[in-house]
């Protein structure tokens, strides 16, 4: 029961979520547990729409920044957003389409806002698509070549708990050379930082 019906109290929330959002760094325990599925009823939600909003205004505040998932934003539940090459999106309890072990692949330079400053070398499939729901509950499926397949797998792989560096070219992992002087905010990897 509440008080106002109209502002359900926090112990009504479809979504468990920190009251503010902020990036979650390595070392944190959310970055480690699979996350949850978000729940049906909250497709449609206002309360999804807020989330949605706040995860990309978390996501914009790093300008190398280009996705970010439910749990680097202390979330624990399977969503991500991008902004990349004009494509910004939100995709919810997303699955990879068809996922193919002899698809083309290339190493190439990967970094993460939750591991500032830091770079590493990983092999991942040069097309991907995936296949998720919007805020609304609709499916939707996006294919990424390139950056964007990139981004794609790292973003799938914080929803299971895993982190670039799982599956880094061993020696490649390399700090920054010339860092930026830490301010008082943790600025982001300068390398593709999804
Ligand atoms: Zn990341």
């Amino acid at each position: 029961m509440s008080r106002n019906p109209r502002h359900p109290a926090r112990s009504e929330r479809l979504i468990e979520r920190p009251e503010h959002l902020a990036l979650a760094l390595f070392g944190d325990p959310v970055l480690r547990l699979p996350a949850r599925g978000i729940p049906e009823a909250a497709f449609g939600s206002p309360e999804l729409v807020t989330l949605v909003k706040e995860t990309l205004a978390l996501l914009d505040t790093f300008p190398s920044g280009v996705g970010l998932a439910g749990p680097q934003a202390g979330v624990p539940y399977r969503y991500f957003v991008t902004s990349c090459d004009g494509l910004r999106v939100a995709l919810f309890n997303p699955i990879l389409v068809d996922p193919d072990p002899s698809a083309p692949r290339a190493l190439g330079p990967e970094g993460c806002l939750s591991l500032p400053h830091w770079g590493g070398l990983v092999d991942r499939q040069i097309n991907l698509s995936v296949r998720g729901r919007n805020v609304r509950g609709r499916w939707l499926t996006f294919s990424g070549h390139h950056l964007t397949a990139r981004l794609f797998a790292h973003e799938m792989d914080h929803l299971d708990a895993h982190l670039y560096t799982d599956w880094a070219i061993p020696g490649s992992l390399r700090a920054d050379p010339e860092p930026p002087e830490l301010e008082e905010t943790v600025e982001p990897d300068p390398t593709i930082g999804p």
